[in-house]
């Protein structure tokens, strides 16, 4: 049976959010068991609590985000994909704005900084969240899966009509292992935010992408990230993995099934965990 974990000592995050360019500190505590990813608004009137589950999900353009009563926290993917990846199942942020920090643009600064604080196992076995049967969500780009499974694994295919987006696959293997830590946290944590250079005039315009710059968003245009270069050759299909992995640690419990998605985004993947979430429910009752 696998025990439920923690953080072993507080940390702190600083930096500026990528859509919204405001300053932001955060400081992580240990959590006791069973309390779950929690946020607390610090700047706000009453310290509101934000927990990470699928009823807290808030639909915002291209990032993720959570809302209670008045209280927001924008672009939660990145930090998400590194609690998730470390099987951290109890923590407390505080956090005094409205947005995560961009940081380089990728998870690498959350995993170095959660790994530096270190883990503590708790004596309470872990839930999962599982399916008996497969589902499939699509929309009119594209499609996710979950096939049931022992183990928790994601695998994305990427595919733009673009000649350096195109035909990108891309999988990990998530246990909670050394091994599997340590394959995240080189292989899939440093993969940077892109976007294409048409689309990030858009997003000026709307007025988001204020943290933004070169360096902390690959912005790609036909030769490739203008004054920037890849970490990897297909770093945009591994920032996709990431994304999706934080994006399914908003069920606030940890998978057990296959998670195939091909094409999907923040959008599709909401709809498909408010599906996994109602699965696994009946799934509960029937055990029960
Ligand atoms: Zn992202």
């Amino acid at each position: 049976m696998e025990m439920q974990r923690t953080i072993r000592s507080a940390a702190l995050i600083k930096g500026i959010g990528l859509q919204t360019g405001k300053r932001v500190e955060l400081k992580l505590r240990p959590a006791p068991p069973d309390r779950g990813i929690v946020f607390i608004r610090s700047d706000m009137p009453g310290d509101p609590e934000i927990r990470v589950c699928p009823q807290n999900l808030h639909s915002a353009f291209q990032r993720t985000a959570l809302k209670r009563g008045r209280a927001e926290i924008h672009t939660v993917e990145h930090i998400l994909a590194a609690l998730s990846a470390l099987y951290i199942d109890n923590v407390v942020i505080e956090i005094n704005n409205v947005e995560l920090p961009g940081l380089d643009g990728s998870a690498k600064e959350f995993v170095g900084v959660l790994r530096d604080a270190g883990l503590h196992m708790q004596d309470v076995p872990r839930n999962y969240i599982e399916t008996e049967k497969p589902i499939i969500c699509s929309d009119d780009k594209g499609t996710i899966q979950i096939i049931p499974d022992e183990h928790f694994k994601i695998e994305y295919f990427l595919d733009y009509d673009h000649k350096l987006l195109k035909e990108q696959w891309s999988d990990i293997i998530l246990d909670g292992s050394e091994k599997s830590m340590d394959f995240f946290e080189r292989e899939i944590a440093p993969a940077r935010t892109f976007c294409l250079e048409r689309d990030a005039m858009t997003l000026l315009k709307l007025g988001l992408g204020k943290g933004a710059d070169f360096s902390n968003t690959l912005v790609i245009n036909a030769e490739g990230p203008i004054n920037n270069r890849f970490r990897f050759p297909d770093e945009p299909v591994r920032h996709k993995v990431l994304d999706l992995l934080g994006d399914l640690y908003v069920l606030g419990r940890h998978i057990k099934g296959r998670i195939v998605a091909r094409k999907s985004g923040h959008k599709l993947n909401s709809i498909f965990i408010k599906r996994l979430k109602e699965e696994s429910e009946k799934l509960l009752t029937k055990i029960a």
